[in-house]
């Protein structure tokens, strides 16, 4: 398929902002075929064969482009459960934040990655032979990095002062695997960072190197609503339970004369209030942050950071590959700028997203319908500006309500899907996907 993504696309047409958006719905070429995306860990290709896997995700899902996740935590399948055609294991638990590809330490600083030590996984390079593999058939290769790069018992040896910590000066927790979270304004973190997507860019053929790195904590729900209420909620309590006010981030919000200090005492007093009531009042969150400007411009320098931070990755990878793509994984999904991500901003930053939505493992036909408004919506913020895919929850029990998604989803603007995770997905799923894309909007690639 071609490499054009739609930024791209827009700007070989010398057009931009809103005359290209309707530009490029309508004379985008037909006979492109959407990227058909899909997750893969490195055990799934270990235990089932390489060809096996991509033989099953090309012939049957459709997929056109892999990523394999690396720096993964916990027990897979993630929602429990056990391998459905995993020929050796039911279920794998994963080295914490490790990688699967033999790393060139000269782009590393004081933390280096932590290769896998598994015997049958640590001798082999899944990137390479990925890749390798993935190019004989004329499909994209790609990385994942998860949501944490560094394991949290090195974060607290190695890196102490590089914890996120709150407006009370406590440790932020994640929501998901309750470690903590490391600040992305550590200078040591960020030649990590840079070292990783350096590596990946110069010494591998990738596609895209994607990621879904915990930028700043939001509570659970906002992952599972499509449309969520106004995010009042959040704003009360995001000082508490998401970062930063560590050394690093004093140091450098001074440089955008932002006196970090002075802001968290203020906030302080805004996180002891009685949030209840301030909740049964009924204001919005935008009416808040304007009688609160202090909390707005720590909303503020949080996405700054993260821009930041993505602008190193991405600068230090085009450096050796000027093609490659970074692609984010916005798993974030609804309010991110609560999360330190401002989209119209940050989008400046990255080439890709993956959208996360995930409805298709619950059977309830209607969050396919709510999931389908949430998508467009996407749409309306990022399409004019990023290529995107949407992601499908391929691990669910009713393949109905998953080929229902992979029909109507096309419909939505996005320029693919991301089929998420191979290793937990029963095969008939795959199945049903191919059928919604016979029945998609790009059904003519898909006969
Ligand atoms: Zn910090």
């Amino acid at each position: 398929m071609s490499d054009l993504t739609r930024r791209n696309f827009i700007k070989a047409l010398g057009m931009s902002g809103v005359a290209a958006s309707y530009g490029c719905n309508t004379v985008l070429p037909q006979s492109q075929p959407p990227e058909i995306s899909a997750s893969v860990f490195p055990w799934d290709l270990a235990d089932e064969g390489i060809e096996n896997v991509l033989d099953n995700l090309q012939g049957r899902a459709g997929a056109n482009s892999i990523y394999m996740c690396n720096l993964s935590q916990s027990i897979r399948p993630f929602r429990g459960g056990e391998y459905t055609h995993n020929p050796v294991r039911k279920s794998y638990t994963c080295e914490d934040c490790h990688i699967y590809w033999k790393p060139d330490m000269k782009h590393y600083g004081k933390i280096k990655p932590l290769r896998t030590k598994r015997d049958f996984l640590a001798k082999s390079d899944w990137v390479e032979d990925l890749t390798t593999a993935l190019r004989k058939r004329k499909m994209k290769s790609a990385v994942e990095l998860f949501h944490a790069w560094i394991d949290p018992i090195r974060l607290q040896e190695e890196l102490p002062d590089a914890i996120q910590i709150n407006v009370f000066g406590k440790p932020v927790i994640t929501h998901n695997y309750k470690n903590h979270v490391v600040c992305h304004n550590s200078p040591e973190f960020q030649e990590y960072a840079v070292g990783l997507y350096s590596d990946l860019a110069a010494n591998y053929d990738l596609d895209y190197i994607q990621t879904c790195l915990v930028p700043y904590v939001l509570p659970t729900k906002y992952f599972v609503q499509n449309l969520p209420p106004d995010p009042i909620e959040w704003a009360l309590v995001a000082t508490e339970k998401g970062g930063c006010f560590c050394n690093h981030c004093v140091f450098e919000a001074k440089k955008k004369g932002f006196d970090l200090k002075e802001a968290q005492k203020e906030l302080q007093v805004l996180a002891k209030q009685d949030k209840k009531a301030i909740m049964d009042s009924g204001i919005t969150a935008e009416e808040y942050l304007k009688q609160n400007p202090v909390l707005k411009r720590w909303l503020d320098f949080r996405c700054e950071s993260i821009n930041n931070f993505f602008h190193l990755i991405s600068s230090a990878a085009k450096s050796f590959n000027p093609n490659i793509d970074i692609r984010w994984n916005h798993y974030v999904r609804t309010h991110s700028y609560y999360s330190g991500v401002d989209l119209p901003s940050f989008m400046n930053h990255i080439d890709s997203i993956r959208a996360n939505a995930f409805v298709e493992h619950q059977d309830n036909m209607k969050l396919v319908h709510d999931k389908v408004k949430y998508l467009e919506n996407f749409e309306n913020v990022a399409g004019d500006h990023v290529h995107w895919v949407a992601a499908l929850d391929i691990r669910g029990k009713n393949p109905a309500v998953l080929e229902k998604s992979a029909e109507l989803s096309s419909y939505t603007g996005c320029d693919g899907y991301a089929l998420s995770h191979y290793g937990g997905a029963q095969l008939k799923n795959l199945d049903a996907v191919k059928r919604g894309l016979q029945k998609s909007k790009w059904s003519k690639h898909f006969k």
